[in-house]
């Protein structure tokens, strides 16, 4: 209530209060009056008027005198009663709004504690629900941390091969998975090959194992590209034990569709981890993959010759320097070898210069199947090759040299559109760290003076660095 309603509501009792004191004096002065105006009339009728009017004299002095006396004595306390009456009541009034007031707050408060007890229990159960969405929003967020961190790991490895091993080690340990592995799915044939795999593997296909169908999970998870939770066994490289299989189909540009599987006997971490998480572990890996992909697409590209898809002459110097290194080393020896097509000008004259590329395309392939895959083949320049043959002495290098061409010679390349009687020859020089040199350009001077014997010597040989002709295929 405002204060102008209390003021409002007092106001009537208070004239109340003070009109019935005056009320009250008026009619005891008036009863007076009357007794003494009485008592005057009833003198003059019984004495004669001198005698009233002296009485009358008396007896208004008295009636003043007992005006006065009922003023001070009467009137006045009874108007000052009045006041305190009124004042009283005026106050009692405002204790009395005053009380509303504080029953009023008093109920508020009791509404307010009331409310706040019931939102208290309201809350009790609320802050249940709110923890727990605190404790699984930290724990999703706690997975998310992790694998925002595997995701920066896996994607710091670049190169292909690392960046698929360290998927299957991190992801594995992420994961809590007893077995990982990483497939490509072969679009053509429709079939799985294992890319790479870590953890428990399982020793033979298994008879249940529905890679072949459309029922695969692995198939049907890459299918929808999203992940999938597999209950039970149901893929033929995951042991029998494992009954809990995670799916994440992984789409990598210029390689294809892929999947990380990985499985465990307990599911309680695959089952803990959120939806979305997956799905974040899921385009981390995608990025990872698809970016390792790349940068060794550019890395070979960097090292590779475009028309023959050997190393080009910028590797091979690279690699040279580095084995010349290891050589002297470990003293182990390093041969060279450089080769040169014979009359190579008259094939792109006679034939054309396309005749010309694909003879130097089959010179590179016919190389690299002679070689080991540890050694190291390059385009050098033009119709010139480059080899280097690790742990090769000079009379292995020699034989080796030997073989490629008599291999070349004695192949007939009708499929190039050259005749039958037209041969691809090469001639070879070898040079050996560090019997010859312990220096690339001694050792690509010595070399390059070795071929060029076999060229002056007839072509289509061998010449070894200081030996003479040590062997010369005859067509
Ligand atoms: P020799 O037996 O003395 O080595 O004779 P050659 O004809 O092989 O030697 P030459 O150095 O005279 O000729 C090399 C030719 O190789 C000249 C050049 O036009 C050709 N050539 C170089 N690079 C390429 C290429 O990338 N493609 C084609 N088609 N020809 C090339
Ligand atoms: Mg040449
Ligand atoms: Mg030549």
């Amino acid at each position: 209530m405002s204060m102008a309603d209390r003021q409002h509501e007092r106001r009537p009792n208070g004239r109340l209060q003070q009109r019935t004191g005056i009320s009250l004096a008026l009619k005891a002065t008036a009863l007076l009056a009357g007794v003494f105006l009485g008592l005057f009339l009833t003198a003059t009728l019984l004495v004669d008027l001198r005698s009233a009017t002296q009485l009358g004299a008396v007896l208004l002095a008295a009636f003043l005198i007992l005006a006065v006396f009922f003023d001070l004595r009467v009137r006045r306390p009874l108007r000052e009663m009045a006041a305190r009456s009124r004042r009283r009541l005026g106050s009692e009034a405002c204790d009395e709004a005053r009380g509303r007031d504080e029953i009023q707050e008093l109920n508020r408060m009791i509404d307010g504690l009331v409310t706040a007890f019931t939102a208290a229990e309201d809350r009790a159960e609320g802050d249940h629900v709110i923890r727990e969405d605190l404790e699984h929003m930290r724990t999703i967020n706690r997975q998310l941390m992790e694998i925002a961190t595997l995701g920066k790991e896996i994607a710091a490895m670049l190169p292909y091969r690392e960046t698929v091993e360290r998927i299957l080690s991190h992801g594995r340990r992420f994961l809590h998975a007893d077995f990982a592995a990483l497939l490509l799915l072969d679009a053509e044939t429709a079939t799985f090959s294992l890319e790479d795999a870590e953890g428990v593997t399982s020793q033979a296909s298994s008879a249940d194992c529905l890679a072949c169908t459309e029922e695969c999970p692995v198939r049907r998870s890459i299918a929808a590209g999203r992940h999938a939770r597999i209950r039970g066994h149901a893929c033929a490289l995951i042991p029998h034990t494992m009954q809990h299989l995670l799916v994440l189909p992984v789409s990598v540009e210029d390689v294809g569709e892929m999947a990380l599987t990985a499985a465990s006997t307990d599911g309680e971490r695959l089952a803990l981890l959120s939806d979305d998480g997956l799905e974040t572990l899921r385009s981390h890996l995608q990025t990872a993959l698809t970016n390792a992909h790349k940068h060794d697409a550019v890395r070979r590209q960097i090292v590779t010759d475009h028309l023959t898809r050997l190393y080009n002459r910028r590797h091979f110097m690279r690699r040279a320097n580095e084995e010349i290194a290891r050589s002297l080393r470990y003293q182990e020896p390093l041969s060279i070898l450089m080769i040169d097509i014979d009359h190579f000008k008259e094939f792109n004259d006679t034939y054309g210069h396309a005749t010309g590329d694909r003879v130097l395309q089959t010179v590179a392939r016919t190389l690299l199947k002679a070689l080991r895959t540890s050694d190291i083949c390059a385009r050098y320049g033009g119709e010139e090759f480059g080899v280097l043959l690790p742990s090769t002495p000079g009379e292995s290098a020699r034989f080796v040299a030997e073989r490629v061409c008599r291999t070349l010679s004695e192949t007939r390349h009708t499929d190039l559109g050259l005749p039958a009687d037209v041969n691809v020859t090469i001639s070879l020089g070898v040079a050996t760290c560090p019997s010859d040199a312990t220096d690339l350009e001694s050792l690509l001077d010595l070399v390059d003076k070795a071929l060029y014997r076999a060229k002056a010597d007839g072509r289509n040989q061998v010449a070894v660095h200081k030996s003479a002709v040590v062997g010369q295929v005859r067509n």
